[in-house]
């Protein structure tokens, strides 16, 4: 896949081309995965007159960033410079400095140990920044398969999995690339007691009995926003939802449908997992997703703080 990124970006309060934001090869962050970001997708509106850009509950992902900043044990320096009013800021002065972009976008804020010492910290100095890449939609509509990872996902006491910390992603992109080898889409992820977690970078919902059913905050998952969004809207909708353990012969052999929520990759069905195929016509996941497109278009005036709108002339 070719990769389109955005021109400009912030690095510690400074404006820097793409291509000049580079950070040194002893970097902390590079070297032992302390570092914490964020993911959120841009639309970009464009009516000929009027372009505006649309953020997608973008409190609930300067929170994220935040509250996984303080995993990296920020000192009180640090903890009185990357305050959420901080993070907030420059993820819309990121926006802004972009405002020539056309395409849907999906920004990066990232917060990271800058120290070069050759010995791991956490008392090292901190530095945040801002990219983003060009996205349109990059998983089939249509639906995914799922082998089940031989990697489990790490326990809450070994890296925790609430904060996007660097680091922890290596599970993610070893299961990624253990199932595509094997010819599937994506991993499906089991805690370290065989439950249900998530995909290897979504998070995953079952239909059972007509009920909406996902893992538990400590079945060792991110708490997505997405997975949020789909709660709360399910919950709007009437929809009777359930946070509980998921066995794995309940996902591939008793339910209704399974499918897998992201800011990157919306709500995305999932029509195998291993060499299981799940019939389903994915009704009660489009219900919600068509409820998503009016929060978006401003129809469903009930969720309209999870819209922040950047105009520009
Ligand atoms: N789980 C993991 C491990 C992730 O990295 C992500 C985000 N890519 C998700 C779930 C989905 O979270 P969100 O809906 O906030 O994007």
């Amino acid at each position: 896949m070719k990769f389109k990124f955005l021109p400009n970006t912030i690095v510690n309060d400074k404006l820097v081309s793409f291509v000049d934001a580079n950070i040194s090869i002893a970097n902390h962050g590079f070297q032992y995965g302390t570092a914490a970001w964020g993911g959120l997708r841009v639309r970009v509106l464009n009516d000929g007159d009027k372009k505006s850009f649309q953020l997608f509950r973008l409190d609930e992902h300067v929170k994220r960033i935040y509250e996984a900043s303080k995993m990296l044990f920020l000192n009180e320096v640090d903890s009185e410079k990357f305050t959420e009013e901080y993070f907030k800021k420059k993820i819309l002065e990121f926006v802004n400095v972009n405002k020539e972009v056309e395409t849907d976008f999906y920004i990066r804020p990232i917060i990271y140990s800058d120290g070069i010492g050759p010995m791991p910290d956490l008392d090292d100095e901190k530095s945040f920044c801002v990219y983003g890449v060009e996205l349109g939609d990059y998983l089939d509509s249509k639906g995914i398969s799922l082998s089940v990872s031989s990697f489990r996902r790490q326990e809450d006491v070994m890296i925790p999995t609430r904060g996007k910390i660097s680091g922890a992603y290596y599970t993610a992109v070893a299961a990624k690339a253990e199932a595509k080898a094997r010819g599937f889409d994506d991993a499906l992820m089991l805690t370290q007691n065989g439950k249900v977690s998530e995909g290897s970078a979504m998070n995953i919902f079952m239909v059972r009995d007509g009920k909406l059913v996902t893992p538990l905050g400590t079945d060792g998952i991110l708490e997505g926003i997405t997975r949020k969004s789909v709660l709360e809207i399910a919950k709007y909708l009437g929809i009777e939802v359930i946070e509980r353990q998921i066995d794995l012969s309940e996902l591939m052999y008793k339910s209704e449908e399974v499918f897998l929520t992201g800011t990157a990759a919306r709500l995305t069905p999932c029509v195998k997992i291993e060499h299981i195929n799940l019939q389903s016509d994915f009704k009660m996941m489009n219900q919600i997703k068509q409820e998503l497109e009016k929060i978006y278009s401003g129809e469903n005036e009930n969720f309209k703080n999870w819209i922040t709108e950047v105009g520009m002339i």
